[in-house]
């Protein structure tokens, strides 16, 4: 048996989910006229009552469009040192809207009002690029699964009222962290500007994200997803999963969650762990004491058991949680770390 802890990203579509893609109706959508892919953005415009919404074949390109809508070129967005859209969207912030980066050093990739609002260049101050957006994510990526209090997010729209700035959220894995908070979708729709969310990590899609934000917002984005190349057209097929994945796979984020801080439990006992980072959802990052081992010794003795995990290098390693990660393989693992 593979068990494959890389990322949530790498599940397969279910059966159920399948069956779902194959009685898709479909239609071209580069014309609007692909119903099921209708009825997915209508969905998750509602969810977050916002309105609009647009599909998009990535994360990446639906970030990458946000900020694009947000900025011109020579602008700046402020964001953690620790963000996706800076370390791995392949430096699309400036091949894409010409805009720079304010890296605000955060905690797990959080960072306070305070830091956001130090962060702003004066605006005649004409010497210096102007701030344009904040940009956020939650749960953190690099940060390792860490969620965001929604009252901070609520003191750095304040930040960006005042200052006049886009507020855009990275909600890649933003289902994770409403399974583990008390906000709901709503809450988070009334805060942001634009709010990218993945149907391929948690929910087990195999293609597929959206952003929502208001019409005049998804009219732009519009044009800049053809200008990417991101017009498709029979996708329906594609938002039959993501409809299903929303009806069937959101409930379900909790045992993702659950299972992650029984690994983490469980590597917190092993005397060759010298720390675990805190789990909040489907992510633990965890450093090895390199006195006693090294993270080629581990990655070596769970690949011979059919184990992947990723190495992060200097020290560190990371496992995620996911939909086809089931009771029997967490078993195996459990017993492979507690034997190693
Ligand atoms: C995965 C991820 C994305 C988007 O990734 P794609 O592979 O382009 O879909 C964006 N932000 C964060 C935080 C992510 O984890």
């Amino acid at each position: 048996m593979e068990i494959n802890l890389i990322s949530d990203t790498v599940t397969r579509p279910s059966k159920g989910m399948l069956d779902a893609m194959m009685r898709a109706k479909v239609g071209d959508d580069v014309f609007k006229n692909d119903p099921t892919l209708n009825e997915l953005e209508d969905k998750v415009a509602k969810l977050f009552n916002m309105e609009a919404a647009l599909f998009f074949p990535s994360g990446t390109m639906a970030n990458q469009t946000a900020i694009k809508i947000h900025t011109q070129p020579g602008d700046q967005v402020i964001c953690d040192k620790y963000a996706h859209i800076y370390n791995y969207e392949g430096g699309g912030v400036s091949f894409n809207s010409g805009a720079s980066c304010k890296l605000v050093d955060g905690h797990r990739g959080m960072m306070t009002a305070e830091q956001v609002e130090t962060a702003i260049n004066p605006p005649d101050f004409y010497h210096s690029p102007l701030t344009r957006l904040v940009a956020i994510e939650n749960t953190t990526n690099k940060g390792g699964g860490a969620c965001w209090s929604f009252k901070e997010l609520e003191r750095i729209k304040a930040v960006c009222n005042k200052h006049n700035l886009g507020y855009h959220l990275d909600g890649a894995r933003l289902w994770n962290a409403l399974a583990a908070t008390v906000e709901t979708t709503e809450q988070y729709g009334s805060l942001f500007d634009t709010i990218s969310v993945c149907l391929s990590k948690g929910l087990g899609c195999p293609i597929g994200s959206v952003l929502v934000g208001s019409n005049e917002n998804m009219q732009k984005a519009l044009r800049i997803r053809k200008i990417l190349g991101g017009g498709m057209r029979q996708v329906g097929y594609l938002a039959a999963a993501g409809i299903y994945a929303l009806d069937h796979n959101r409930n379900r984020l909790s045992e993702d969650h659950k299972r992650a801080k029984e690994l983490g439990i469980c590597l917190t006992n092993c005397d060759w762990v010298k720390q675990v980072e805190p789990v909040e959802t489907n992510i633990v990052i965890f450093e090895l004491d390199t006195a006693l081992t090294s993270e080629e010794k581990l990655v070596s003795y769970l690949a011979a058991k059919k184990i992947s995990i990723i190495n992060m290098g200097h020290g560190k390693l990371r496992m995620v949680t996911h939909l086809d990660y089931t009771k029997e393989m967490h078993d195996i693992v459990l017993a492979s770390l507690k034997a190693f």
